[in-house]
């Protein structure tokens, strides 16, 4: 088997900058791509706040300008997913779905967490044009609109008091009568004048036009009755779910199946490191992520010179 001295699982900002550094420490990593290269940035549009881009970046642009510029010092990228890890004695071993296996001294992990979806048949070619599952990146492009927030949560609470700075009207659409969110987040979802709640309902269909997001059809779980109401944005914030079954239960998670992380990005097995949204249940930014990865990649190099 081919022995890296570090192996990177993921490629949104988190892997990417991780590899920019390991590569530049001329440690030659190997990044192992996943499913949806470039992450949850490559589903969205424009990036207004990523520092250094005055007029803002489109999210595949960045995504891509970071995989190039960790190619440029040598990093090696294979398109496939990573299928399973042995982590139970250094080399570790990491297997691909080519079916490649290969010896790592260091891993780092940084498979993102994915936003949970309804499951609508138009939501996601509708992604960027109405639908979104982040109200920090796209809530500023709602000024003056109508938004519904889907949730109960502290996200759904945080989103929508987030865009009423923007937006004239938000509603959000939960499918109780009672929130899962902290009191405090909802006191000031409560006492917000711009926030209206939609209680045992659900979002059944999204009516779209040329430019977007139109309208949305709410059913009322309770009753039944199906209400059609114009909307320009719907945020989905019905929580994230950690990309983490291939380690099969070899590092240890939080409550939500977040990885736990200690000192930056150290997980419980030394040499292996954990960065951005899979180890984040609360930033979960492209600048957090790539902070993250950073930090790992300066920790493997770190372990490696002490090993
Ligand atoms: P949660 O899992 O806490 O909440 C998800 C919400 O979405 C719930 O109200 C749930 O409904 C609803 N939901 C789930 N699936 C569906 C579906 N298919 N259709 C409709 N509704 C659905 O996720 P969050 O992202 O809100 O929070 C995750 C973690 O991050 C929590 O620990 C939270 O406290 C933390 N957090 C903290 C913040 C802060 O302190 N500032 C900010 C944001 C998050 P139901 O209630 O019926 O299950």
């Amino acid at each position: 088997m081919e022995r890296r001295k570090v192996i990177i699982i993921g490629t949104g900002p988190a892997g990417l900058t991780a590899a920019i550094y390991a590569a530049r420490a001329d440690l030659k990593p190997l990044i192992l791509e996943g499913h949806e290269p470039g992450g949850q940035l490559t589903l969205t549009t424009e990036v207004e706040n990523f520092p250094g881009f005055e007029h803002g970046v489109m999210g595949p642009e960045l995504m891509a300008n970071m995989k190039k510029q960790a190619a440029r010092f040598n990093a090696e990228f294979k398109s496939v997913m990573c299928t399973s890890v042995d982590f139970s004695k250094r080399p570790f071993t990491v297997t691909d779905s080519s079916g490649a296996s290969y010896l790592a001294d260091t891993v780092i992990i940084s498979t993102g967490a994915s936003a949970k979806w309804l499951g609508l048949p138009n939501e996601k070619e509708l992604t960027g044009r109405g639908v979104s599952t982040c109200a920090t990146c796209d809530g500023f492009f709602y000024r003056d609109k109508i938004v519904h927030v889907v949730g109960g949560g502290d996200t759904a609470m945080e989103d929508a008091t987030f865009i009423t700075k923007f937006a004239k009207k938000v509603y959000i659409v939960h499918r109780k009568d009672t929130l899962r969110a902290s009191k405090p987040m909802q006191e000031r979802a409560f006492k917000n004048p711009k926030i209206e709640f939609l209680w045992d309902s659900a979002v059944t269909e999204i009516q779209s036009n040329q430019s977007g997001v139109s309208g949305i059809t709410v059913e009322n779980l309770k009753t039944g009755a199906k209400e059609q109401r114009p909307t320009d944005g719907l945020f989905y914030a019905i929580g994230h779910q950690p990309n983490t079954s291939f380690l099969n239960g070899q590092i240890t998670l939080d409550n939500h199946g977040f990885i736990k992380t200690n000192n930056g990005p150290e997980t419980n097995i030394p040499g292996v490191f954990a960065c951005g949204d899979v180890q984040d249940s609360y930033y979960r930014q492209a600048i957090t992520a790539a902070g993250s990865g950073c930090q790992a990649a300066i920790k493997a190099e770190r372990f490696l010179e002490g090993h």
